[in-house]
């Protein structure tokens, strides 16, 4: 590429500001594994039908990274008021597994309907970074949350992936709280509300596949040796 055609692609991008919002689904790639590739995209379809009903009156997702949905907002209190349909809906849905979701807002650089730079790389490594069932999100953000009385709780500054400097996060209420003794630790389904009724003896499980695939390999699901070696 010539130096005059590489200044006129930079030219392309627009400076702008947005808040940037990455969800996926945990435990997706245990979830394929464990139930094959078309258990997993009808889980992926039920996902995909939420967000586009979660969308409804704002703008659908900037684009779709296999199970990963990547937003643009104008500003956090946007991108509050949509993921304040969308993460709920999720949390009641059964056929899914816990969402995790990711938020920061700041400079951005736009091409067409696309976001790139720093702000957008920093969201998605908070994604990757929340438990089954969290979202996390950045200050501005979270001052957001607060003015909208929604619970917040700072959990302090966190290391991300990639990042040099440790990003201070909060975690933001949206959806009722999940359960980590109601959580499959292989395909990250919540026990739906009838399940609490039975006594925990160890883990939960969705099915007696995800309980075979944890029997076989513990460690692959983030068992200690402290879990292993419990009387069962
Ligand atoms: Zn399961």
């Amino acid at each position: 590429m010539t130096v005059s055609a590489s200044v006129s692609a930079v030219t392309d991008f627009e400076p702008a500001v947005a808040t940037v919002a990455f969800v996926d689904l945990a435990g997706f790639s245990a979830l394929t594994d464990v139930y094959g590739d078309e258990s997993a995209v009808r889980v992926l379809c039920c996902f995909e039908q939420l967000v586009h009903e979660a969308s409804g009156g704002h703008a659908p997702p900037i684009k779709w990274i296999g199970d990963e949905a990547m937003f643009g907002f104008r500003d956090p209190a946007t991108a509050l008021q949509m993921l304040g349909h969308l993460l709920p809906a999720c949390r009641s849905e059964p056929r899914i597994p816990l969402t995790r979701t990711g938020l920061h807002h700041g400079p951005v650089l736009r091409r067409a309907n696309d976001l790139f730079g720093s702000t957008v790389n920093v969201a998605a490594r908070i994604a990757a970074r929340a438990s089954p069932g969290q979202m996390l999100a950045t200050r501005p953000v979270a001052d957001a949350a607060t003015e909208a009385g929604i619970d917040v709780e700072a959990m302090g500054k966190i290391k991300l992936r990639s990042i040099a400097v440790r990003v201070p996060l909060y975690s933001i209420a949206l959806a009722p709280a999940s359960d980590p003794a109601w959580i499959d630790p292989v395909c990250k389904m919540h026990a739906p509300l009838e399940a609490y009724r039975r006594a925990p003896t160890g883990p939960w499980f969705c099915s007696e596949r995800c309980a075979h695939a944890y029997r076989l390999s513990p460690e692959t699901y983030g068992a200690k040796a402290s879990d292993l070696a419990a009387p069962r």
